[in-house]
């Protein structure tokens, strides 16, 4: 088997693991961008969201709402939840996993470059997504 998380998940590879249960695993990032980074995943494989089945991801979001309370007490009450899908989207690891990043108010991350939506690219997103522009 390729996958490092799976690797992980079997225990085949060391990794910090914070949680686990039968369907979830959390365990801290071994390049973490704050203290306490970690990454939730769902332990069958799964490269995208959208490829897991409903009830399954219902058990993985069950999991990943205990970790994201775990890091509520302990941690950080301030965190960033992020899913790169895509290598465009900075996605690496070909397996689903949720990065929960704390906040201590110290970390110069996720500067977001916007522009104003004008009402063309509102339009031209609506109707690539089959939908009516109300405005
Ligand atoms: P991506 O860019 O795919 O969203 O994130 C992959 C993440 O996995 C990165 O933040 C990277 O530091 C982490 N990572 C890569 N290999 C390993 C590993 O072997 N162990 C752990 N714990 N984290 C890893
Ligand atoms: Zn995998």
């Amino acid at each position: 088997m390729e996958c490092v998380f799976c690797k992980i998940i079997n225990k085949e590879l060391p990794a910090y693991i914070v949680y686990e249960d039968e369907d979830t695993m959390a365990f801290l990032d071994i390049n973490p961008v704050s203290k306490g980074h970690l990454l939730v995943v769902p332990k069958k494989h799964y490269s995208r969201l959208s490829e897991i089945p409903q009830e399954e991801l219902k058990r993985f979001f069950q999991g990943l709402q205990n970790v994201v309370k775990m890091v509520e007490s302990n941690l950080s009450k301030h965190y960033n939840i992020v899913v790169n899908q895509g290598e465009l989207a900075g996605q690496v690891i070909n397996h689903l996993h949720f990065h929960i990043i704390p906040r201590y108010g110290n970390e110069q991350i996720f500067i977001w470059l916007t522009h104003k939506l004008s009402k063309e690219e509102a339009q031209e997103v609506l109707e690539k997504l089959g939908k009516n522009l109300i405005v």
